[in-house]
């Protein structure tokens, strides 16, 4: 039997919201067998939630307390209300009918329950911490997300999955499983805060022992400590966590840091910018530099599932800047780029024009370009890209909750999507979809956008000639 979980960490300030999500998220991927809230979930002076659950639902206490509102009975499970139920600290586990064990920690974690953890006779597939352990945040080299009593769990029980959330906050990050000595292997996530701009939901079936022998894995963290880290093997692991916050990010509007004499559109979901330090400028051709960057107004590193929306007006805003290229410009193409990868600081979308006559060119400098990265840089992924001429392939479909690198041409001969998967626990050239573009317009000084900054009153008129050239397919 495949058991099915969904576990969320919610904003306490928005309970409500995120169970009703929960609800149907339930009934459209559902059903879950359980749904487990991680975080602080119900803290101190917050007020029980009044969303009727459709699935057992299950969480613990943060490390801010607990609602007085929820009457503590002498049983370690707490029915809050129909199918919510509170874990008391310091622990409970659970066994659900598909024979699946749970270990929920709840509350800080002391030394007294470590002893009376290491008397659990049963497997335990999943636990939940609120604190990650030591191991993972020196390899991550972030601080105080971390608890060392911790390590002592995961040692101990060594899960199949082991969920935290690190800080209030949360913060998101997702290691490929990594092997114990006797074949056991544990996968480790950890979840943002709703609204936080990372990762704050996880839905997924339990991997079955069977399907071990595909799974890729890293090296144990656990084990890995005794010896010095070096860069190397850091890097081996997974690239660090990207946390930055939206009052520091260069894209979220409304920080400071938002260059707003840049901006040619705003959307529901998303806007549209000239880039700063363009790799094409104005020519005779053309009176601006015509490389803009589409991005989403929510502060998240990549798209999935989960932002249809804003997928949908990014794509939009891709037809309509092309359509008006079209009627305009007729003699240039446009080429869209994106790198979706769970650990971008702020997803985005950049594009650039390029002459019809330059286009059948690209392939090739793709091709040139991936073979020294796979031959020359052993350090980088090798990159693969497969090529479709339909945006609704169902091929293409499948890379929609990967992380990837992806070319999106419009041109007289219709679309052309080059893409290529990217694995998370493998560094990257972070720049490749502007090094092809550089070689394909023989710009080779222009590969690194600081280098190509314009003083502010040119970016103004960037920006200025952009906003006619696009009036009349404004669609915000
Ligand atoms: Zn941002």
């Amino acid at each position: 039997m495949t058991t099915k979980i969904l576990v969320l960490n919610p904003n306490p300030n928005e309970l409500d919201k995120v169970l009703e999500k929960a609800n149907v998220q339930n009934s459209k991927n559902g059903p879950f067998e359980a749904t487990i809230l991680v975080g602080d979930v119900i803290p101190k002076d917050k007020d029980l939630p009044t969303t009727q659950l459709k699935q057992s639902t299950y969480f613990g206490q943060g490390y801010n307390g607990i609602s007085d509102k929820i009457v503590e009975s002498e049983f370690g499970l707490v029915d809050i209300q129909n199918e919510l139920i509170y874990v008391k600290p310091p622990f409970s586990v659970i066994k659900l009918i598909s024979g699946t064990t749970m270990l929920i920690l709840s509350g800080p974690l002391t030394r007294e329950s470590i002893n009376e953890i290491s008397k659990i006779k049963v497997n335990i597939d999943l636990l939940f911490t609120y604190k990650w352990p030591k191991a993972i945040a020196e390899l991550e080299t972030i601080s105080q997300v971390s608890d060392e009593l911790v390590d002592l769990v995961v040692q101990q029980i060594k899960p199949k999955y082991h969920f935290a959330v690190g800080t209030e906050n949360g913060v998101f990050l997702e290691l490929e499983p990594f092997k114990w000595s006797n074949n056991e292997f544990t996968r480790f996530i950890s979840l943002g805060q709703e609204g936080s701009g990372g990762k704050w939901f996880y839905a997924f079936n339990l991997i079955k022992d069977e399907d071990i022998e595909e799974l890729k894995f890293i090296e144990n963290p656990f084990t890995m400590k005794k010896r010095k880290l070096t860069d190397d093997s850091k890097q081996a692991i997974t690239k660090k966590p990207k946390v930055v916050s939206p009052s520091e990010c260069f894209f979220c509007v409304g920080n400071p840091k938002t260059e707003t004499h840049l901006i040619v559109s705003v959307g529901k979901h998303s806007y549209l910018t000239v880039a700063k330090g363009p790799l094409t400028r104005s020519n005779q051709d053309l009176s601006f530099s015509g490389h803009g960057i589409i991005i989403p107004i929510q502060h998240i590193s990549n798209i999935t599932e989960e932002h249809e929306d804003i997928r949908q007006e990014i794509n939009k805003f891709q037809s309509t800047i092309y359509q008006s290229f079209v009627k305009q410009k007729p003699f240039l193409s446009l080429i869209f780029f994106e790198i979706n990868r769970f650990n971008n600081i702020h997803h985005n979308i950049q594009f650039l024009p390029i002459h019809e006559s330059q286009l059948k060119k690209f392939q090739n400098s793709l091709n040139l370009k991936a073979k020294i990265n796979n031959e020359k840089f052993k350090r980088n992924q090798s990159l693969e890209f497969k090529e479709f001429d339909n945006e609704d392939d169902p091929e293409l479909l499948k890379f929609k909750n990967l992380d990837y690198i992806k070319f999106t041409i419009y041109s007289k001969n219709g679309v052309k999507i080059y893409i290529t998967k990217l694995f998370k626990d493998k560094s990257f050239d972070l720049q490749f979809p502007r090094r092809v573009l550089c070689h394909l317009l023989n710009l080779p000084d222009r590969l690194k956008w600081e280098n190509c900054q314009q003083p502010k009153y040119k970016e103004m008129s960037d920006c200025e000639e952009f906003k006619k050239f696009y009036k009349d397919y404004e669609f915000t």
